[in-house]
């Protein structure tokens, strides 16, 4: 074994401390979430032991489409982002807020209050460590915090893990997210499997990283395991199915809102609200009311909502987006222009997870490409 280990220094592990780790991890009081399969699609959930991972399997992925297929190999992190991601840990579909009860004295309203959850999310990609440090923008970094988030993301725990393959929707490489994870984690592991050998090379980003490594059974990296690990993200690199081009997007996009292209998509986009569901950065929320029969009790509840839908927004007695035009063009406008003056940063991290599950495959980076080919000023000269 190698002395201490050291943040950004480079180690081997090998199968059986990937295991450990997810034991050492469980024992000290962490529920693991990783990457499992159910109904055909590689989704996050609870992780007792590496026999939960979809070892030897991929996914392929397109515009509307998404296969799970069999590997030639035994990876457990051959595959892409699938349909899930991890907000829906950090930031819950339905969260209930409140409890109001009927007492001789009027409504007492109990907020719902809980035991903050331990979560250490195995499996990280580089662009879902991007959506994460967006959202604490959004949920921490405002004047009005959410506690909720605060509590899941201050005790979260994150394994990392870099991308050896991309799939074709992905785009991180013009988004400066990947496939690389650089910062954000505890740990970051890179699967490699050479000929008979099968193993991972960590890097601990945190104290709380370094700390687990020492756990585990690790080796110093020698300069051939660093160099199979850096051809396997320099593999997804160059494997990126889409491109996006950000330059002057957001003046782009600010400057185009009667562009024809609208219309265009407007034709094909069912505004079913599945782009909003799946984008890991998404972060629109509404609010229920539900009431009992007896009139005694009423609970509060919060859940995700998305700009698609027709009520959205809705106030002053009016719903502000009647078409669908309108939705897609905010939504659109919104992740690649209007949030940077929001948040300082793009809403879109390149995952392709709105490209894949839309039911008619509209692609955001088709859709900014042929507005970027005739934009405003030269439909003018026109
Ligand atoms: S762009 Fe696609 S996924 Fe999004 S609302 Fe329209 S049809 Fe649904
Ligand atoms: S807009 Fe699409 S590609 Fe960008 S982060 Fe959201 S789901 Fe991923």
């Amino acid at each position: 074994m190698a002395s201490s280990p050291r943040i950004g220094a480079k180690y081997t592990l090998d199968r059986e401390a990937l295991q450990n780790l997810i034991v050492e991890l469980t024992d000290s009081g962490y529920q693991v979430m990783g990457p499992t399969m159910r109904d055909g699609a590689i989704i996050y959930d609870a992780v007792r032991s590496i026999a939960d991972l979809p070892e030897g399997w991929t996914d392929d992925q397109e515009g509307g489409t998404y296969r799970l297929e069999k590997r030639l190999d035994n990876a457990l992190f051959g595959y892409n982002v699938g349909p899930h991601s991890w907000k829906k840990f950090l930031f819950p579909p339905r969260q209930k807020l409140w409890t109001a009860k009927r007492s001789d004295q009027g409504f007492e309203i109990h907020p719902e209050e809980e035991e903050p959850l331990r979560y250490a999310f195995l499996g990280v990609r580089s662009c879902e460590l991007h959506a994460i440090a967006i959202q604490d923008k959004v949920f921490m970094e405002d004047a009005y915090v959410d506690p909720v988030y605060k509590a899941r993301r201050e005790n979260l725990l994150i394994v990392a893990v870099n991308c050896g393959q991309a799939a074709n929707t992905c785009f991180c490489v013009s988004m400066n997210t990947g496939p690389e994870a650089k910062a954000g984690f505890d740990l970051a592991l890179t699967e490699v499997i050479d000929n008979d050998r099968h193993y991972f090379v960590a890097e601990a980003g945190s104290e709380r990283g370094t700390g687990l490594l020492e756990k585990l059974s690790f080796e110093s990296a020698d300069s051939q395991e660093e160099a199979a690990a850096n051809a396997a993200v320099n593999r997804a690199a160059e494997q990126m199915g889409r491109t996006l081009n950000t330059q002057g997007i957001r003046a782009l996009l600010q400057d185009n809102p009667d562009h024809p292209r609208w219309d265009d998509v407007a034709k094909r986009c069912l505004s079913c609200a599945n782009c909003t569901m799946a984008c890991p950065t998404c972060f629109c929320s509404t609010v229920e009311d539900v009431t009992d029969l007896s009139g005694d009790h009423a609970e509060r509840w919060r859940s995700w909502d998305s700009c698609f839908n027709l009520d959205f927004t809705y106030m002053g007695g009016g719903h502000t987006r009647h078409s669908f035009k309108s939705r897609y063009r905010q939504w659109m406008t919104h992740k690649l222009s209007t949030w940077h003056d929001q948040f300082d940063t793009s809403g879109c991290v390149g995952c392709g997870r709105c490209i894949t599950w839309c039911p008619e495959g509209i692609d955001i980076t088709e859709e900014a490409a042929a507005i970027r080919k005739t934009p405003k000023s030269q439909e003018k000269k026109k």
